[in-house]
Order: C-alpha cells, then structure tokens, then sequence
C-alpha cells in the first residue's frame, strides 16, 4: 500500500471533460492528483486550511460537470494498491481509492472470495464505491465494506439504503472534511 507522501501533481485551469466519462464540463481551477494516501492526506489538509471549495473526484462516471467548470480544488485519488489480511476464515481486503473498482472484483473472484462479485463491470474507483454505496443484482457493497478512511465509516453508520449512504450524503455538504483514501 502507497502510504509514503510524494510530492501531488498540480494542475491548473483543466477541462473537467477530461476527467469525466461524459467528456463534457470547464475547467476546474486545481486539479491535484496524489499517487499516495500520503500525498492525498497532504493535499486534502492543504486545500481545507486554505478554504478553497473542494471536490474529490475518481473516474468521473457518476458525475455530470456543467460548462462554467468548477472554481475549486479537485482532489483525485490515484494511489493503488490491494492487501490482504486474514482474520481467521475471514479474509479483509484494503484497498487504495485510486483501484478501478471493476480491477478489484477480478482480483476478489480469482482468490475465491465472495461477496462483491455481483458487482462485477461497474465502472468507476475502489473510493467512489463506499461512497456511491453501488449496487447491482441485489448485492450492495454496504453489505460488504467495513471501513473507509480516512473517513471512517462502516455499514451501521452509512444508513446504507439503494445508491445513498452516509458518505454520498456528506460528500455533497462543502463544510463535510471526508474523502476516502482506502476502503
Ligand atoms: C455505464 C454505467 C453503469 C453503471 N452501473 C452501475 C451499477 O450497476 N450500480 C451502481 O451502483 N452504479 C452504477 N453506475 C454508477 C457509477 O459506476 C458509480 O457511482 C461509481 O461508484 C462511480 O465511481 P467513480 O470513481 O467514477 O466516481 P465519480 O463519478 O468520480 O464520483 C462520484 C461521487 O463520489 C465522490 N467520490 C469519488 N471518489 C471519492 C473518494 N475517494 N472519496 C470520497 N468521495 C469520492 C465524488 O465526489 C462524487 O460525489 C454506473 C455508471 C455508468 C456510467
């Protein structure tokens, strides 16, 4: 797991169409891309002390960007990364934001794991997931996830109904101080 704090990539003034699946939206006025928890730590710290409005964005598959872009701070999780743990015959999995999500279910199903692979061919990022609380063929991750950080959550505290969870729901709020850096 990536928790050394390189340096983020900081862009200025980019297309949010490039970071969308939709291709549409302007420009956003800070992209910082953290490639670790710890760089994404660093720059989610640096943007709250500074007040800027923020934004944390994955693949950009569930959100739509308006034309006037976005006068903030885009945060994006790119680490990557998954660990196994074992707790007796129960096997947890940590998981860096920036896994595509689908790439994380592979990886589940040829170890034999179950309990997400219904949600096979989602699109998106292992740290959207949580927060998106995704669903599909009546398998929902809420039912599964136990924990995000740095945000902690679990199941109990998600209010975990169809595509809504605690995460989705502060996520939206500007004030809110949680993204997630592994789930
Ligand atoms: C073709 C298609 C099929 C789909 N099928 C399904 C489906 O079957 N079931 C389903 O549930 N959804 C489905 N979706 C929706 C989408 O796949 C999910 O919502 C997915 O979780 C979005 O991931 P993303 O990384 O692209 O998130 P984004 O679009 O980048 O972000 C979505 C939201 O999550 C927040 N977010 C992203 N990353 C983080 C993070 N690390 N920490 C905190 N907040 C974060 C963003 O701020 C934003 O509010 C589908 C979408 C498409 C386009």
């Amino acid at each position: 797991m990536s928790s050394s704090s390189a340096e983020p990539e900081v862009r200025e003034d980019v297309p949010l169409s490039t970071l969308t699946t939709l291709r549409v939206g302007g420009p956003a006025r800070r992209v910082v891309r953290a490639d670790s928890t710890g760089a994404l730590i660093d720059a989610a710290l640096a943007t709250w002390a500074d007040g800027d409005d923020w934004l944390v964005l994955g693949g950009g598959s569930n959100l739509l960007a308006g034309d006037d872009g976005f006068d903030g701070t885009v945060l994006l999780p790119a680490a990557r990364g998954i660990e196994e743990q074992r707790d007796g015959d129960r096997v947890v999995l940590r998981v860096e934001a920036g896994e595509p999500w689908d790439d994380l279910v592979a990886v589940a199903v040829e170890r034999g794991l179950t309990g997400i692979e219904a949600l096979s061919g989602i699109p998106g990022s292992t740290g959207a997931a949580p927060i998106q609380n995704i669903g599909a063929y009546g398998q929902e991750l809420s039912s599964s996830s136990s924990r995000s950080s740095s945000s902690t959550t679990s199941p109990a505290s998600c209010r975990g109904g169809p595509r809504t969870s605690w995460g989705s729901a502060t996520a939206r709020r500007s004030s809110s101080r949680d993204c997630a850096a592994s789930w």
